[in-house]
């Protein structure tokens, strides 16, 4: 269903695809193009294939596992890529992430933010976050409980080199539209809530939501940012599980 870009001509073709879909379903939505960023996401993908993914034109990606992420980064250093860090963190690789991430989109929990800052403010760096929420109620998602995002929020300006954009989310793994667009429909029904409260608490208010699957879909229901992998890069050989345990 995603076959595997080897050149850089078909990197081309699959990310002008995507692109065209995202514009297409934000125009059918009434919104503009430009305000849904494409986010690829290269993980389980080699260097060499990353770089071909580069040279069709892109110039950030999302990968879920730090280790991995940090070896990227290494190895194409002398790329200019920014690394986005879109997987559940445990505390103990903050101080990783601190060092070489451009955003982290994974946000859940006081402990990860405060060990976050601790090693940024240590850098001398800052660091965009999206916080993640568990829309679908699955035990197996991660991600702060709808209930559980306000206090988060409030918690994060004393983090000050946490730069807060907004709100991200996996929708449940499903064909049905009909159980999809709920989650999407939630994470944008939190967003518009927390910004009538209080506007200050969610940054920019991005919605990062939406993947290979159901980012058009996504779009539809407000994504500003959709993190799509197998659609550029081919099918993963590796089982979803892996990353979002089931
Ligand atoms: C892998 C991943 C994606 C992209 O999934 P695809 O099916 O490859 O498009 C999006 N978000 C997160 C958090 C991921 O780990």
């Amino acid at each position: 269903m995603y076959p595997t870009a080897t050149t850089i001509d078909e990197f081309h073709a699959n990310i002008a695809d995507v692109r065209a879909r995202i514009d297409a379903a934000a125009e059918r939505a009434g919104r503009l193009p430009a305000d849904v960023r494409l986010l690829p996401v290269s993980k389980t993908v080699p260097e060499e294939r990353v770089e071909l993914a580069i040279a069709a034109g892109c110039t950030e990606l999302g990968e879920n596992k730090v280790q991995e992420a940090e070896r990227k980064h290494a190895n194409l250093a002398h790329r200019d890529v920014a690394w986005s860090v879109i997987g559940h963190l445990q505390t103990n690789k903050a101080k990783n992430v601190a060092a070489f991430a451009s955003e982290f989109q994974a946000l859940d929990s006081l402990r990860v933010a405060e060990a976050l800052d601790r090693r940024l403010q240590a850098a001398g760096r800052a660091l965009d976050v999206y916080v993640q929420v568990n829309t679908s109620g699955e035990e197996s998602k991660y991600g702060l409980s709808p209930a559980d995002l306000p206090g988060l929020l409030r918690a994060l300006p004393q983090f000050t080199s946490l730069r807060v954009r907004g709100l991200m989310t996996l929708a449940v793994f499903s064909d049905d539209a009909d159980r999809v667009r709920p989650c999407f429909a939630l994470l944008r029904d939190l967003r518009d809530r927390i910004r009538d409260e209080d506007p200050g608490l969610i940054g920019d208010g991005h919605l990062s939501m939406g993947m290979s699957g159901d980012y058009e879909l996504a779009v539809t229901e407000g994504a500003t940012c959709v993190r799509v992998g197998q659609a550029i890069f081919g099918a993963r050989p590796t089982s979803d599980s892996y990353y979002w345990p089931s």
